[in-house]
């Protein structure tokens, strides 16, 4: 997991073992039970209960009667006892949300990313949509114990810099951590975007505990998030998941990629590549209608790679098969990628999110599933199933926030 240790340790290490006990439990645990669970004495357990009801972090939820003796209190998690804010930086929409104790999303608002991409305007829109969520709940900043934020690697984690995003140029160097502590008083939390939306992912799913999955996530550009045995996986810099150069479509109408080949993944299913085929081939006007020669690339903001992405899925649904052609092209480019990394991973699922997967989620549906069943898929002994996100659009957003409260309740 990402390191914590900018968050001030509010809680002594026995505090999180029975915090985390009685989260997991979900309607709550007697303190004898507690006693089983976390190897603690029954006097530890009894002076770590008084601390946390004195807190306000759980609360006595009524009398379990179980055979002969004393009726036992059953202590639970009070979810108004503490919150978590999570921001998504994404170079269109920043997602804000604020999460209770239990992991509820209670408040979320968006905002428009500055279309300069101006790095002091971004942190500027961030901050407001903070402060934003904070008064709409009414929850008492002292209440939150911090600001988790997820944003396009690579990332310094340690830092809280964002270092050279290759698709938002603007952000090199953005020093995210320092800069939102300074504007909110909250301590942060930095996490590459596709792994807050793993951990997101993983902390809804019934089977995130012990689940083997990858989070694509689907927006300005693709990146993998992976759930290994129940754990987001992170690698030594904690900027794993990025898929980067992998060639999929090498022949001579395979997207030319910045690294000078054709057909990397990447690069052949991000919406600006998918766009600018759609000019190419006639589905969809370039701004100012000039006519694009072949080997130039035009120079788009994001809102409308934004607008043109989604011309490009409705023409396509309309049943233009040069639209659809493309789409279908970068689906089947996705299973051969996919194929590969969930016979190198053994995992059983792949779930699509992010911002830009709700406009291609049918066609994918429909369609990835056949497409890696063609490829010879003799080497998985199970299948692969596919699924959208069970966060929805704001998961790495809620999965930052979720960052926080682990790195502040999770004994470690
Ligand atoms: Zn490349």
């Amino acid at each position: 997991m990402p390191r914590g240790a900018n968050l001030p340790a509010i809680a002594a290490f026995n505090d999180t073992v029975v915090l985390d006990a009685i989260r997991r439990s979900g309607d709550g645990m007697s303190r004898v039970e507690l006693v089983g669970a976390t190897g603690l004495s029954a006097q530890t357990v009894s002076n770590v209960s008084r601390r946390l009801l004195g807190q306000g972090l759980i609360r006595e939820a009524g009398k379990q009667i179980d055979g002969p003796g004393k009726p036992r209190t059953i202590l639970q998690l009070e979810p108004r006892g503490s919150y978590a804010v999570g921001v998504h930086l994404d170079p269109t929409v920043i997602t804000c949300v604020l999460l209770d104790l239990e992991g509820s999303v209670i408040e979320h608002v968006r905002r428009h990313s500055p279309v300069s991409g101006d790095p002091a305007e971004t942190i500027a829109v961030a901050v407001d949509a903070i402060g934003d969520v904070l008064k709409r709940s009414g929850v008492d900043r002292s209440r939150v114990s911090g600001v988790g934020v997820a944003a396009p690697g690579p990332i310094d984690v340690g830092t809280g810099v964002v270092v050279r995003p290759p698709l938002v140029p603007g952000w090199n160097d953005l020093h995210l951590g320092d800069e939102l502590t300074a504007a909110t008083g909250l301590p942060s939390l930095l996490a590459k975007d596709v792994t807050a939306a793993a951990v997101g992912e993983r902390w809804r799913d019934p089977a995130g505990a012990s689940g083997n999955f990858a989070f694509v996530y689907y927006g300005t550009g693709v990146g993998v998030g992976m759930v290994l045995a129940g754990a987001v996986y992170t690698g030594a810099s904690q900027n794993a998941g990025d898929v980067g150069h992998a060639v999929v479509d090498p022949g001579p109408d395979g997207a030319l990629c910045a690294c000078g080949r054709r057909g990397c993944y990447g690069e052949s299913v991000r919406p600006y590549r998918l766009v600018m085929q759609g000019i190419r081939a006639g589905v969809l006007r370039a701004p100012g209608g000039a006519p694009v020669p072949d080997g130039v690339d035009l120079d788009l903001d994001v809102d409308t790679v934004d607008e043109l992405f989604t011309a490009l899925t409705r023409a396509a649904d309309d049943g233009d098969a040069a639209a659809a052609a493309i789409l279908d092209r970068s689906i089947r480019n996705s299973a051969l990628y996919l194929s590969n990394l969930a016979a190198l991973l053994d995992i059983d699922r792949v779930v699509y999110g992010g911002p830009s997967w709700a406009r291609v989620e049918r066609r994918y549906l429909e369609q990835l599933p056949e497409r890696l069943r063609e490829i010879d898929m003799s080497i998985l002994t199970h299948p692969v199933t596919l699924a959208s996100s069970s966060v929805g659009d704001d998961v790495a957003a809620v999965g930052a926030a979720c960052l926080v409260l682990d790195a502040t309740f999770s004994p470690r």
